[in-house]
């Protein structure tokens, strides 16, 4: 018989405010919704039987984009640092686990299958065959703080250092909605950081501020974030203390990511439940500690429903309406575009032969169907930051043109510094910046 029990999240942590003082909405929920899934970012799950309540398929513009922002805080938290390791722990644990973190009066709502005759019944309460009980994770945390000895004997870290993890978690969250913002499956990239206890204070601000600017850095509007700090009693077992950082969501100030002081309360827990002994030795003062424990943990889907809602925009150009995301270019799901004036053979050729030489570095896409205006247009209301667009004079001069998502700017360069010139500017690089110092520059159209 298998069982699987998904956690309660609001019956056990009743938060006061999700979503707090509703303001006038910044972009339309429901403009972006539509976007998302006329574009491919984002479908209803199983939609072709109608889609199943607060779930999300993401398509081919959306994986791009969650895997980028997996991909720029993977760098940010673990590649960039000294003190920093990464864990991929099974969604499934001993049971035990959650005896230990204090979850288990939280998890409810089992749904049980005899395996013979395939009868299924809700189950509340202990059941008889222990050993069969799994649980699917509610945060991706207690993955680490297991591993904590694993992590410390095998990488030789000396405290503070951290340990980091992306992964998918499960509650049964009784109000779901506002598209991805709150489901029952999403996925989380959650930080663990140890720390001699009596630092714990200073690493928990610096965590604080080091979490707050990477939203900055990938373009999050400043006045759209703010830090809220929970109030006693809304604090989390488990927590000493926590903020919140919160985003300007459409449908009002709501957590992005939380960011709290576990004390050494996951530590002691699993050292009282395992029996292991889970300290370390600080070889200063030649004594056991058991570390302090600071926690920044983001959501990735909302990660990305604010990453859209913040690069969301609308123009009038030339008469028409221009939709764009602003995406930050380490975000955007297409990097290029590769947009040959026509389709005529000798064009397609060196047109074809750009887009193979540059889907070596980049997601880039080909596109010859309609004007090139319309091409522009879909390209920008998916945030692809430079098109590449190659013309009849291209097979005189080999030069071709960029023309720069936001500022709708262009200029021409010859082919062969076309990948050295997009990788500057995809790295941020002003496009008026000439890369190297080159002669080949012809200025802007
Ligand atoms: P909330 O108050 O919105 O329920 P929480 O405080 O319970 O969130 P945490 O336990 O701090 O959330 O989880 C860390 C992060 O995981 C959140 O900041 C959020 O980005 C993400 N997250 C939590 N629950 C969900 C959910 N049901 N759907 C999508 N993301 C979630």
């Amino acid at each position: 018989m298998l069982s699987i029990f998904s956690y309660n999240a609001t019956e056990y942590n009743s938060k006061e405010h999700s979503v707090t003082e509703q303001v006038p909405a910044k972009v339309d929920m429901e403009k972006l919704v539509s976007l998302c899934q006329r574009r491919g970012f984002i479908f209803p799950s199983s939609e072709i039987y109608g889609g199943l309540s607060s779930c999300w398929d993401y398509g081919p513009l959306g994986v791009e984009l969650k895997r980028n922002i997996k991909q720029a805080w993977w760098r940010a938290v673990v590649q960039e640092r000294d003190d920093m390791v990464g864990l991929d722990a099974s969604i499934l644990m001993h049971p035990q686990t959650w005896e230990a973190s204090g979850h288990l009066k939280g998890f409810t709502d089992p749904l049980v299958e005899c395996k013979s005759c395939h009868l299924r019944w809700r189950a509340l309460g202990p059941i008889e065959e222990e050993a069969s009980v799994v649980y699917l994770r509610p945060e991706t945390a207690q993955g680490m703080f297991v591993n904590f000895q694993n992590v410390l004997n095998t990488t030789r870290k000396r405290l503070p250092f951290g340990i980091a993890q992306i992964g998918k978690a499960f509650r049964n969250e009784i109000t779901t909605g506002n598209f991805i913002f709150r489901s029952r499956e999403f996925e989380q990239m959650e930080i663990e950081f140890f720390v001699k206890p009596g630092t714990d204070k200073e690493w928990f601000d610096y965590w604080l501020e080091e979490r707050f600017n990477w939203y900055v850095k990938l373009g999050i509007k400043k006045e759209n974030l703010k830090l809220r700090q929970h109030m006693k009693r809304e604090l989390a077992h488990y927590a000493k203390a926590c903020y919140d950082i919160d985003y300007l969501f459409p449908m009002g100030w709501a957590e992005l990511e939380g960011i709290a002081n576990r004390g050494d309360f996951d530590l002691v827990q699993h050292a009282k439940y395992s029996g292991k002994s889970l300290t370390y030795l600080d070889e200063e003062n030649k004594e056991h500690i058991i570390p302090y424990i600071i926690e920044p943990s983001a959501g990735v889907d909302r990660s990305a429903l604010a990453f859209l809602c913040d690069a969301y925009d609308e123009e009038l150009a030339e008469g028409e309406l221009r939709v764009i995301l602003h995406l930050h270019p380490s975000l955007a799901p297409i990097k290029v575009a590769v947009l040959p004036l026509s389709r005529r053979e000798k064009l397609v050729a060196v047109a074809k032969q750009i887009y193979a030489d540059l889907r070596q570095c980049w997601m880039v896409s080909y596109d010859d169907a309609q004007s090139i205006g319309r091409r522009y247009r879909r390209q920008d209301e998916i945030g692809t930051p430079f098109c590449v667009t190659i013309d009849f004079q291209s097979l005189e001069d080999e030069q071709v043109t960029i023309r720069e998502r936001d500022s709708m700017r262009q200029i021409r360069l010859p082919i062969d510094v076309l990948k050295p010139t997009l990788e500057a500017k995809l790295k941020g690089e002003p496009l008026d910046i000439l890369p190297r110092g080159g002669s080949y520059w012809l200025g802007f159209k």
